[in-house]
Parts: C-alpha cells; structure tokens; sequence
C-alpha cells in the first residue's frame, strides 16, 4: 500500500482542521489536527494508527500502486470517451474593431485586416460548422472586437446570423461590452439566445475609468440600462466583472449595486469574476495584476468583511464550491484547456484558430473556411493531444486531476509550446474554499 499520488493535502486557512482530497478515488475528507499530524509525520518516517490507516485505505487515500494505476486509466478512457459526446461552444468573430478602448485590452495589438464581413462569409461559416461538427451538440458564441456595433450595416449582418442559426437550431450566446445592447434587443429575439456576457467592472467612475468610449465618453449607465432591458426581455445575463488591484476594492459595492437592483434574484442573472493577466503582451502596469491566489485571498479577506459578496458572486476555489454544493468531487480533470477539442474560433477573415485566446492571432491560424477549407493539421494535433497525460511535468503532479493542466494559450504564451503547464494553485484555493463553504 503506498500513499496515494494524487492525495492533495493541507491545513485549512484560519482553522486548526486539515483536509485530504483524492479525485481518482472521490474522496474528500475534513481531518482533526492529530489526524493531519499523523499524515505530516508519516511523511518523516512514523507510522499511523491501524484505525486511522483503515480509514484512508477505505477512502482511497492508501492505495495499491496497479489498482490505483488501471483506474487512472479507466477513468482517463472514461473522460475521453465522454468528451467526445459534450456540446462544441464555436466562437465567431465578426469584427475586431471596439467602440471602446478599456485601458486592457489584449487586442489593441492586432492589425486590422482590410475585408469586411458579408453574407457569403457567414454562410461558409454555417457550411463549414454543418460539416465538421455534423451530429455533434454545438452552440455559437459571437465575440469580438465588440460585436454589437450600433451601425445599421452591422445590425444587418448580426440579424442575417442569427437567421441563420435559428434555421440550423443552433443556440448562441454573445460577449459586448453591453454599450448597444438596448438598440440591439429587437434583433436578439431572432434566435435562440443562451446569454449574453456583459462586462462592468464596478460601480460608476470605477467602471468609467477603465472601459470608455474611444475617444472618451462614460460607459457604465448605459450598459446597466442595457443590461435591465436585456432582463425585462427574459435573456439571459452573464454580467463579468474584470478585477486587479486597480478595482478590486469596488466588488463590495458592485455586489451592492447588483443586489439592490433585484438582478441578483433574478434566476436569468449569472456572475463571474475575471482576472486581469497578461495574455499576450505586457500591461503598461504589471504590478496591478493579481496573481491567481492572490485573487482568491483577496477576495476570501473581503467576503469576511462584507459576507453579501457571496449573494453577488460565489468564487469556486478550485473544486470547493462545487463540492459544497453537490456533497460529492466532480469527476477528475485529465485537460482543462478545450481548445481544439470542444471548443473553436473562427472570425470574419475565414480564419480558423483554437479558442478566444489565439483568435485573430495570424501566427496562430489553424486554417481556414473561406474563401477555402484548408486545415494545418500537425498544428491542430498538438492543441488535441494536450492533456496532463501528454504534458510530462503532470504527470507526477498530484494536483492534475484537479487542475488540468490549466490554459494551453498561456503555456505557450510562457514556454513556447502548447504542451506544457500553465499551473493552478490548487491547494492554495482548496485551503481556503474548506475554510469559506465546508
Ligand atoms: S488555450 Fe486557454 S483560453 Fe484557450 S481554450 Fe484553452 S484554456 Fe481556454
Ligand atoms: S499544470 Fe502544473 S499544477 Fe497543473 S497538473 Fe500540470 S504540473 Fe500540476
């Protein structure tokens, strides 16, 4: 019997208590501080009570090195398998170009290309997605630039797509800024809209600061009509808040806003937080940008103070809220980057790329649909294979049923290839979400 590999293990933040998680065998456990003094010295050598032994055997905490071994691989199979039957999430384009100039934007860098979006285009996008994801579940979201441009030609085009997707039965979601969204709710009632994600990040000038008009010009009154409209037509908001040190400190409020205007109640309003991290090229401030725990402590620290954030915004620290929520761990995590494999981009200049993070990346294309289909198949593999079976440092990582292997852009973004680690602080996270849900 050996300890297993994929125990993650650690003291509970301001508790006394420690916790032990295994997600080959499912387990997860709150232990006393002898029972976690037992484990920190067994690792120095000493033994464990019979009893206590029994217990983490039974949980799968001490295992058979090859029982332990076929289940990683029958889960693995299990995952793959699984996979191939979930819902492709297929991002569309249709201009790079913003009404806006947020003061972060990772796509300030990228030349626009001199063509224009048409019917055509669209209807080689629709011909490719029938052919290649045929019999496959599959939604569209419109992305951009910003895709709700209050421009009649636009209106046109984004009208034509959503004719299109409402003739194949495709649901689709949107991303925007949410400056248009008012001038845009007649037209979003011509498909099957999912959600529409919408970004503020915070209250008042604490938004305005950071997401205005190019040109200049506040944005954060509009957006909030646009995002009550949006409700009072019964779609679906994913309102996005994008923090760093800059605005941070506005959350307690922007939970406040949020709950006194109803929209926390409402079952079509959804949350998320974003971090503000470098995705491509360096921010003009990097010493503004939370780190990944960082975050999470900062924000464990404010829900203490102001416990109504959680009415607002629920961090999921890891794989903790979820198993506060359902009573059990999800299921392991052999690849958290979809790229690739549930998950495409495409854009206006027949481009084909993995995800929203290498889109409009031309060094990163992957092929086209239009004017021609071609495919630059060894690229494409290297996206497919990527899972922590295939990155060797995961491998002997005892987080990786948890983390995944994190983001693939961002592994490539640091080491140059895509098949390498971009690593989450799972135990950091785990520390505290035991302490905040369980
Ligand atoms: S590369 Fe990163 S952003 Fe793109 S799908 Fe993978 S995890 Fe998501
Ligand atoms: S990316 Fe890093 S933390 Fe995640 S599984 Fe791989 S080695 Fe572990």
């Amino acid at each position: 019997m050996i300890y297993s590999k994929h125990n993650i293990f650690s003291k509970i933040a301001d508790s006394d208590n420690y916790f032990i998680v295994n997600l080959l065998s499912g387990s997860a456990d709150i232990l006393s501080p002898e029972e976690g003094k037992m484990i920190q010295d067994f690792h120095k050598g000493k033994e464990i009570t019979p009893d206590f032994f029994e217990n983490l055997k039974d949980q799968g905490y001490f295992v058979d090195k090859n029982e332990e071994e076929r289940l990683f691989r029958n889960k693995y199979l299990n995952f793959i398998d699984d996979r191939d039957d979930d819902e492709v999430q297929l991002f569309f384009v249709p201009n790079y170009s913003c009404n806006f100039a947020c003061t972060y934007c990772y796509q300030d860098e990228y030349s626009t290309v001199k063509q224009e979006l048409t019917n055509e285009i669209i209807d080689s996008f629709f011909n490719y997605i029938n052919n290649e994801f045929a019999g496959r579940k599959k939604y569209i979201t419109i992305f951009g630039g910003e895709p709700l441009l209050n421009s009649q030609k636009q209106k046109d085009l984004i009208s034509y797509m959503l004719h299109q997707a409402k003739k194949f039965n495709l649901e689709v979601c949107f991303v925007t800024n949410g400056y248009s969204l008012e001038e845009y709710i007649d037209i979003l009632k011509i498909a099957d809209i999912r959600e529409i994600q919408v970004t503020l990040d915070g209250i008042g000038i604490t938004h305005d600061k950071r997401r205005f008009l190019k040109g200049g010009g506040a944005s954060f009154e509009k957006i909030v009509k646009g995002i009550d409209a949006c409700l009072q037509n019964e779609l679906t908001v994913n309102l996005r808040m994008v923090v760093d040190k800059e605005n941070i400190e506005g959350l307690p409020e922007m939970a406040k806003f949020a709950i006194d205007k109803g929209w926390t109640k409402n079952s079509l309003f959804k949350t998320q937080l974003g971090r503000n991290y470098e995705l491509h090229h360096c921010q003009a401030s990097s010493e503004k940008l939370f780190s990944r725990i960082s975050l999470y402590e900062t924000i464990f620290q404010q829900v203490k103070l102001h416990p109504y954030i959680l009415d607002f915004y629920k961090p999921a620290y890891s794989i903790s809220k979820f198993l506060a929520e359902n009573g059990s761990l999800p299921d392991p995590l052999f690849d958290s980057c979809p790229a690739c494999k549930t998950e495409w981009a495409f854009d206006y200049t027949g481009q084909i790329y993995s995800c929203t993070a290498t889109v409009g990346k031309t060094d990163e294309s992957l092929g086209s649909f239009y004017p021609e289909i071609s495919r630059k198949d060894e690229m494409i593999a290297e996206w497919e294979n990527r899972d922590v079976t295939s990155i060797e440092a995961c491998s002997s990582c005892n987080l990786q049923l948890a983390c995944g292997g994190g983001c693939g852009s961002v592994a490539k973004n640091r080491t140059g290839t895509v098949c390498s680690t971009d690593c989450r602080p799972v135990k950091e996270l785990l520390e505290l979400g035991f302490a905040s849900y369980l």
